[in-house]
């Protein structure tokens, strides 16, 4: 076989397993915008039975024989061509996947089934203890896991791979350790100013949750989100997938007396979708037509949420968009209240309700706890303590409960450590391209004022969707940027955004 005769052997396969992935999504998207309660089972089987038969496709031997007919040839001497791209990315993920035994693998899956419902149970009744025996067990098998995926220097490196390809906890170390030195006493600042802001404006009014839809599809269109190849629906947990070509849908929750949560969460899984929609269709279903990285998706998510959805440009614009929408709502209230009102920074417990300055501090606390307990052996039975002791240290509050401190995540009880620092590399490298397009498109924010998104989005098109897997993240930065991955950026939004709005 030749290589080239190969290497279409292997996009083959790959069509193969996105056709099944995707039909995966379509009912994982079902399952959480549509299902009705009693179908959950049957749902379950056939889920597993496809995960299955996508884990055997994408474990077959003769992928490995296929990848090594490619690997040695011309066909990927440009290492930044789609086939070395593409070859570079299978062998990763073939050799992760078959580097762990299959009884590991099922009996990781099955821990890890079993303990949704007794973390949920803890979670409920603010009792670590209930979930502490699962998690034990979880922590153990994903020090397992890392043994046998294999690392350079620390564990804790495999299975931050896992999420963030290539990536290492040094470096991960290295930027947060940076951003917290200077984000703490920021913070301390800002909630120290006699400036504050009026967050029951947006927190607790009345907003007809149809014109909240309405308006949400409004802002996402205007950022160039394409309804023709998305929609957008409701369920419990906002999130985006991407179901193929001219595919990508949003979901999102309403609350009548509430705008923020919807809206925000509509720009942030737009953020997604329009990373999805502008990634090279063509290579749909090859690591060339896919994310860098789940960094890098946050990274999208965020710049539309935060830097563009909550700058003042933007409600310059929007406000009074907004208020034809909620007339008698916000008939007393002032464009300048209202942008200060989405900006309030207050600390608080909840990670996915914290604000843009406090976020990567919850971040950055579960990055130092789970470094703990994968690389410095941490007792599970001491997992609460280290949390509380960090939370007051780095955002002032003495936790009341483990519902509202060590409990609140789901991710853990899924068996995935290491996912975490991606939602903070995220605001990292969304700041540090926001930069960059700033500096490379004059009066990019003026922009906005008018309504006019397509400037930015044509931006990250260029320097970010186009290329697919082409660089790791932390290549892609120094790339578009000049850089390697910085707090620099980042904070230095911050400092003008809120040293404005707090008049510090
Ligand atoms: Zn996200």
């Amino acid at each position: 076989m030749t290589p080239e005769q190969a290497y279409q052997q292997l996009l083959q396969r790959a069509k193969e397993i996105a056709y099944l992935g995707t039909a995966q999504g379509v009912l994982g998207w079902d399952q959480e915008v549509n299902m009705p309660r009693n179908g959950a089972q049957w749902r379950a089987e056939m889920q597993s039975y496809l995960s299955g038969q996508l884990h055997r496709k994408a474990t077959d031997p003769e992928i490995n024989d296929l990848l090594a007919a490619v690997e040695e040839s011309d066909l990927v001497a440009n290492p930044l061509s789609d086939e070395a791209v593409n070859v570079r990315e299978w062998r990763r993920e073939y050799d992760r996947a078959t580097k762990l035994p299959t009884e590991f693998v099922e009996r990781f899956t099955r821990v890890v089934v079993l303990s949704q419902q007794v973390w949920a149970e803890a979670r409920a009744k603010a009792d670590f203890s209930i979930f502490a025996p699962n998690l034990g067990e979880i922590i153990e098998l994903t020090k397992q896991k890392a043994e046998y995926l294999g690392y350079e220097d620390k564990p804790y490196d495999a299975l931050l791979d896992g999420f963030e390809p290539g990536e290492k906890t040094e470096n991960v170390k290295r930027v947060f350790t940076a951003l917290r030195e200077e984000l703490a006493p920021f913070l301390q600042e800002i909630m120290a100013s006699s400036t504050q802001p009026d967050p029951s404006i947006v927190e607790d009014r009345d907003y007809p949750v149809e014109r909240q839809r309405i308006l949400g599809e409004v802002a996402s269109a205007g950022f160039g989100l394409n309804y023709e190849s998305s929609r957008l629906d409701v369920s419990t947990h906002p999130f985006s997938t991407n179901l193929g070509p001219g595919d990508q849908r949003i979901t999102t929750r309403f609350n009548p007396r509430n705008f923020n949560d919807s809206f925000f969460s509509i720009l942030h899984e737009t953020g997604h979708a329009l990373y999805e929609q502008n990634l090279p269709a063509e290579h749909f279903g090859t690591p060339r037509g896919e994310a860098a990285s789940l960094g890098i998706h946050e990274s999208q998510s965020r710049t539309w949420e935060n830097l563009v959805g909550r700058s003042r440009a933007f409600w310059a614009y929007f406000f009074p968009i907004t208020r034809q929408f909620f007339p008698k709502t916000l008939a007393d209230v002032s464009m300048e209240d209202f942008y200060f009102a989405v900006n309030a920074v207050k600390p608080g417990f909840i990670r996915v309700d914290a604000d843009e300055v406090t976020y990567n501090l919850h971040i950055m606390l579960r990055f130092e706890i789970e470094q703990a307990i994968i690389n410095e052996g941490l007792p599970v039975e001491e997992i609460p303590a280290m949390w509380n002791t960090l939370f007051k240290e780095y955002l002032g509050l003495d936790v009341p409960d483990d519902s509202k401190g060590v409990l609140q995540d789901v991710h853990w009880s899924h068996g995935m450590i290491g996912y975490f620092p991606t939602y903070a590399l995220g605001n990292l490298y969304g700041a540090q391209f926001f930069a960059q397009a700033k500096a490379d498109i004059p009066g990019l924010e003026e922009a906005f004022a008018r309504g006019e998104f397509l400037p930015l989005l044509d931006w990250l098109r260029q320097h970010i969707h186009q290329h697919g897997m082409r660089y790791r993240a932390y290549d892609l930065v120094e790339v578009v940027t000049g850089e390697p991955l910085s707090h620099e950026p980042l904070m230095a939004h911050l400092r003008a955004k809120y040293g404005e709005l707090y008049r510090l």
